[in-house]
């Protein structure tokens, strides 16, 4: 516990005084583990904090904590919240925080297993699953691998609502992606990020989804977008400096793919020239 009050002061004070403490350590290892950047798991702590808030007034005992219980907290409460400032309330982060609250708690023991699978996104998964599995034959632990990251978005854009693939505009992947991709150390890591989300689209574009502009939105493997204000500037999706040319790409094929627009201009000076 010590290693969550060194990393995260301010917002654990309460929580470490509160029933939640005993877990908070675990929650904190399990986003570590998960790979979250340490603003992220600063942000989510915040949010348990808010959280720990609501079920002390509302006399709830960390054993009663279930979905209902969170739904309760983001439909019910968050609308309303007159908690004393300053307090996290961006729903997004507050159900993805709660979401790993949860599965924190579950591997604790400290609350029942829910019944498996009951979301639109547990469903719309476990299709993505088959179809990995029967149609692209792909290893388990590429299928895994895949599920994790195809999750994260769906959760993020749906949560338990229905998954409509038309909602999901190419913005909003990108910036999906530029948050994940910090998370990644290595292009090769990064490309097995675009490679699941684009895997997940062309097995909706199989399903009947327009999907041509989220692919768009991706571009392999480095995730650098095919257009845009970032790109133009030279920079990636993350924010970083774009290399000097991409990864994956031999020096030599690069320069003759950046002489490309400049060789063909001399060749139409050429033909112009022939034929006066
Ligand atoms: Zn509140």
């Amino acid at each position: 516990m010590e290693s969550t009050r060194r990393l995260h002061r301010n917002p654990t004070a309460r929580l470490l005084a509160s029933q939640f403490a005993p877990y908070v350590d675990a929650f904190t290892q399990h986003l570590t583990e998960g790979r979250y950047a340490s603003h992220t798991v600063g942000s989510y702590l915040s949010c348990l904090v808010h959280f720990e808030r609501w079920t002390s007034r509302c006399r709830l005992n960390i054993r009663q904590i279930d979905e209902e219980a969170v739904r309760r907290f983001l439909d019910d409460h968050l609308p309303r919240c007159n908690c004393a400032k300053p307090v996290r309330a961006d729903s997004r982060d507050l159900r993805a925080a709660l979401g790993h609250w949860l599965v924190v708690l579950r591997a604790k023991g400290v609350i029942a297993e829910s019944p498996v699978g009951t979301t639109p996104v547990d469903e719309e998964l476990r299709h993505f699953d088959d179809h990995m599995h029967h149609v692209r034959g792909l290893a388990p632990k590429t299928r895994s691998l895949f599920l994790r990251t195809v999750r994260r978005l769906l959760l993020e854009q749906f949560a338990d609502r229905p998954v409509v693939i038309s909602t999901i505009k190419p913005e909003a992947l990108r910036r999906f992606f530029a948050r994940q991709s910090e998370l990644y150390c290595s292009p090769a890591s990064a490309g097995s990020l675009t490679s699941a989300l684009r895997g997940y689209f062309r097995f909706r574009a199989t399903c009947g989804d327009q999907v041509h502009g989220l692919i768009g939105a991706l571009c392999y493997p480095t995730g650098v977008v095919a257009e845009g204000p970032q790109q133009r500037r030279g920079r990636t999706l993350a924010g970083r400096a774009r290399p000097r040319w991409p990864i994956g790409t031999p020096r030599r094929r690069h320069r003759a793919l950046r002489a490309g627009p400049w060789l063909a201009q001399q060749r139409n000076r050429q033909a112009w020239a022939r034929r006066h």
